[in-house]
């Protein structure tokens, strides 16, 4: 193996120390501590560990976790009543809706209905559209953990060819959005894409976000390159990217272990989005470039 590690529990334990260090001059400004909403429809069971650990590191960091779980037989009434309810409750800073959601609910006409300034997942439209143009609003957590661990292996990622395979709302736009915003050479693939290997031999960068396990193979990667693996895959009980790991370790400059790279990165740019939202909501200022 000749690739580096990129440690992504280590660099989101570090960011949730970030984040953990700025509550109490927030609080000692507002008399509050910054307030997360998460709301779980049913009993998925995926769900309802992603709820509850969410619920845990918002604790953990000294912020409060609200959490509000429906039945599921709840109706769609029901759940924008409680959205709404959230939006217009001054100790709420982000909103969040665990998806998915029981087939019976529409996703999308929640989503909307969050005030995109509480929108911490920033799944709404708007901070989509501002993300798309260059605008300050809430960026999705997955991607976002994705650049902070590129800048801190990388720096400045200006003039880099990079390769985003997937194109979901959730990690691959925002993804390929992100890297053209850090002036990165973006080339944005899916399953209609032709020759894949083609395009990730000249990449130095790779952000995979497929959802197949093990798809990635090592020889299809140029050699330095900088491998980030989105995908979590169950394959007999054990939790697998969406990289072949061992292959592509063996070219790659850098790659990102599944589990312990991506995933810790999600939940602690959760709570770094929740302190953003808490700071603006309030006006109390914040160098956000400094989390
Ligand atoms: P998704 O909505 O299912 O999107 C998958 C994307 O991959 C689609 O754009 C699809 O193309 C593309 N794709 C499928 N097969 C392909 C192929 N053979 N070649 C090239 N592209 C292909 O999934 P997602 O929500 O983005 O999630 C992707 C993966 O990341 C999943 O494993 C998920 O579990 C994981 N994930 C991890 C985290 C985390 O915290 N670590 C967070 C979110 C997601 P089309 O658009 O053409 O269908």
């Amino acid at each position: 193996m000749t690739a580096q590690i990129i440690d992504g529990k280590a660099f989101a334990a570090g960011l949730r120390a970030r984040v953990a260090a700025l509550v109490p001059a927030f609080h000692a400004a507002t008399g509050r501590t910054p307030g997360l909403a998460v709301v779980l429809v049913g009993e998925d069971p995926a769900s309802t560990v992603y709820v509850r650990s969410k619920g845990k590191a918002t604790r953990e960091v000294g912020m409060e976790s609200l959490e509000h779980r429906l039945p599921d037989t709840t109706t769609q009434g029901e759940l924008i009543a409680l959205v709404e309810q959230l939006n217009d409750d001054p100790t709420v800073d982000g909103i969040l809706v665990q998806l998915p959601l029981p087939a019976h609910l529409d996703a999308q006409e929640v989503l909307l209905r969050i005030d995109p300034d509480k929108d911490v997942d920033g799944f709404h439209p708007i901070n989509a559209g501002r993300l798309a143009t260059g605008v300050s609003g809430f960026v999705p957590c997955t991607p976002w953990g994705c650049v902070m661990l590129l800048e801190d292996r990388l720096g400045d990622l200006s003039g880099l060819d990079a390769v985003v395979i997937g194109r979901s709302n959730i990690v691959g736009k925002p993804m390929a959005a992100l890297l053209t915003a850090r002036n990165a050479t973006v080339t944005l693939c899916h399953s209609r894409t032709r020759n894949l290997p083609h395009y990730l031999r000249h990449a130095d960068i790779v952000v995979a976000a497929i959802g197949r396990s093990r798809f990635v193979q090592g020889d299809w990667l140029k050699p330095g390159a900088t491998v980030i693996d989105v995908g979590m895959n169950r394959e007999d009980g054990r939790l697998t990217g969406d990289v072949d790991f061992d292959g592509a370790a063996s070219v790659a400059g850098a790659i990102t272990p599944v589990p312990g790279g991506v995933g810790p990165m999600t939940i602690a740019c959760l709570l770094r989005n929740t302190l953003v939202a808490a700071h603006r909501r309030e006006g109390v200022p914040l160098d956000e470039r400094s989390i």
